[in-house]
């Protein structure tokens, strides 16, 4: 036996190994989940939801919601998918922290707390999209079905396997059932946020085993606290989702706009959707109140505001609070030069974030080599010059956001607010006055503003009177 003989039949002896190794343990995992000849599974239960972007404060855990219903289908092949049905309704009283969902505009639910009667979603997930995939993989048995399509990498217990630039990695416990999953999603205001989900209590449903409790993190705080009561291996409905998937839908045609619509003399709602900004004009700059949503609307407001006012640059964007519907835009102004003004306790928040990596959807300021300006606002701050004088002031103790800040404008008795206030016409009334309202209304006496018109950065105007019965005051 010559010596480079042997050297091959060693490689081939550790590659024939490593290789055998993987489908090993899949296959043992699969057979211990029941998952082998699993086409489709509907689960369902309840518990507790929490809105990601809602906290009471800048850093604070995502507020809670009870989960009344939750049914997940999920179907594996030939196109994964993944539909989740929940209702969830407003239990903290007094609220604590933003209720932001879909605007239910029949309703006028969402935006703002309490919201009344229950709130219904309706969330499709389709294969064809990575980081949708990256979540369906992440359900007990789509892991076992992603790692053994997504060619998976084995060591010891832990199975890691790539979803486009999504990477799912998970655990499986001593009876060989996947007691947790990682990945990480892109988000519009934090940037790469790692998810984790704990799977606990195995039961056997019809030969399939499945946790009877799920718990899942976004940046490290609760958003799914999860008790199952029924499992439906193969069950028709979930079957039916990958059979109904439609072809994947045609680019949008129409580019983000922003609307200008004049308020009063000098000041404009920059109208892209809910949440919006409003344009104030100065001598020789403008500024704008509030940044929402993304870069695409960031560009299109500042797009408006050249058209609108050529020669006056936009010298601030205030951002009234840290909800991510009403700053995920900051970042675009951050990476047009354009300074951040926001209540002191905000800035440490946004500093870090600013650093955050955002790797999987690199945005503007991803991009971009500028340093975020960051000034700050603590009770009050006033901007003025010979033509304009715009007050911002910080409404104390208001429990929707602890950092949430007004603008006022004395010479128009106007006053712009996010949150504070959010009419619902039409909707069930509350049984007690909204206490975010409430508190506005306490804190325009405290400072003694004379206001007699209230915007709202969710869209309208209400005269002050109206917001006074609002708030039972
Ligand atoms: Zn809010």
């Amino acid at each position: 036996m010559s010596r480079p003989g042997f050297v091959l039949v060693a490689v081939v002896s550790i590659s024939a190994l490593a290789t055998a190794q993987a489908p090993d343990i899949l296959t043992t995992a699969s057979s211990a989940m029941g998952a082998t000849n699993l086409q489709s599974i509907q689960y369902s239960g309840s518990g507790s939801s929490f809105t990601v972007g809602q906290a009471p404060g800048p850093g604070a855990p995502w507020p809670r919601f009870e989960l009344t219903k939750y049914v997940a289908s999920v179907s594996y092949a030939p196109l994964p998918m993944m539909r989740e049905e929940t209702v969830r309704r407003d239990v903290d009283f007094p609220p604590r922290g933003g209720g932001a969902g879909p605007f239910i505009a029949a309703t006028g639910q969402g935006g703002m707390r309490p919201i009344p009667g229950d709130v219904i979603q309706n969330v499709v997930r389709n294969g064809r999209n990575d980081a949708a995939l990256a979540l369906i993989w992440s359900t007990p048995h789509g892991f076992l079905k992603g790692a053994v399509a997504n060619k998976a990498r084995v060591k010891g217990r832990t199975i890691s396997y790539a979803v486009g630039k999504h990477i799912v990695t998970g655990t499986l416990n001593q009876q060989n059932l996947v007691e947790s999953v990682e990945t990480t999603l892109a988000n519009t205001v934090l940037g790469d946020v790692p998810v984790r989900i704990v799977f606990s209590g195995y039961k056997d449903f019809s030969g399939v085993k499945f946790p009877s409790r799920i718990v899942q993190t976004q940046a490290g705080h609760p958003t799914l606290d999860l008790t199952v009561s029924d499992v439906q291996p193969n069950n028709t409905a979930a079957n039916e989702l990958s059979l109904a998937a439609r072809p994947p839908a045609a680019p949008a045609s129409s580019p983000v706009k922003t609307e200008p619509q004049k308020i009063a003399d000098g000041v404009w709602f920059l109208d892209g959707g809910a949440p919006m900004s409003v344009l104030v004009e100065f001598s020789d700059h403008a500024i704008i109140i509030e940044g929402p949503q993304n870069d695409e609307r960031t560009e299109a407001t500042i797009a408006a505001v050249k058209q609108l006012l050529p020669s006056k640059p936009i010298r601030y964007v205030v951002n009234t609070h840290q909800h991510f519907d009403h700053s995920g835009g900051i970042r675009g102004y951050a990476a047009s030069g354009i300074p951040i003004l926001t209540h002191e306790k905000n800035k440490p928040y946004w500093a870090q974030i600013f650093k955050n990596p955002f790797t999987l959807e690199p945005d503007l300021l991803a991009r971009s080599s500028r340093s975020p300006v960051i000034e700050t606002v603590g009770e009050k701050r006033v901007l003025s010059d010979s033509s304009m004088t715009m007050e911002l002031h910080h409404l104390q103790e208001n429990l929707h956001d602890e950092t949430l800040l007004v603008a006022y404008l004395p010479k128009q008795k106007l006053l712009v607010q996010a949150d504070a206030f959010h009419p619902r016409p039409g909707a069930k009334p509350l049984a007690a006055p909204p206490p975010f309202t409430v508190n506005l209304v306490e804190n325009i006496r405290r400072l003694k503003l004379d206001v007699e018109r209230v915007v709202h950065l969710h869209g309208g105007i209400d005269s002050m009177a109206t917001v006074n019965v609002a708030a039972g005051l």
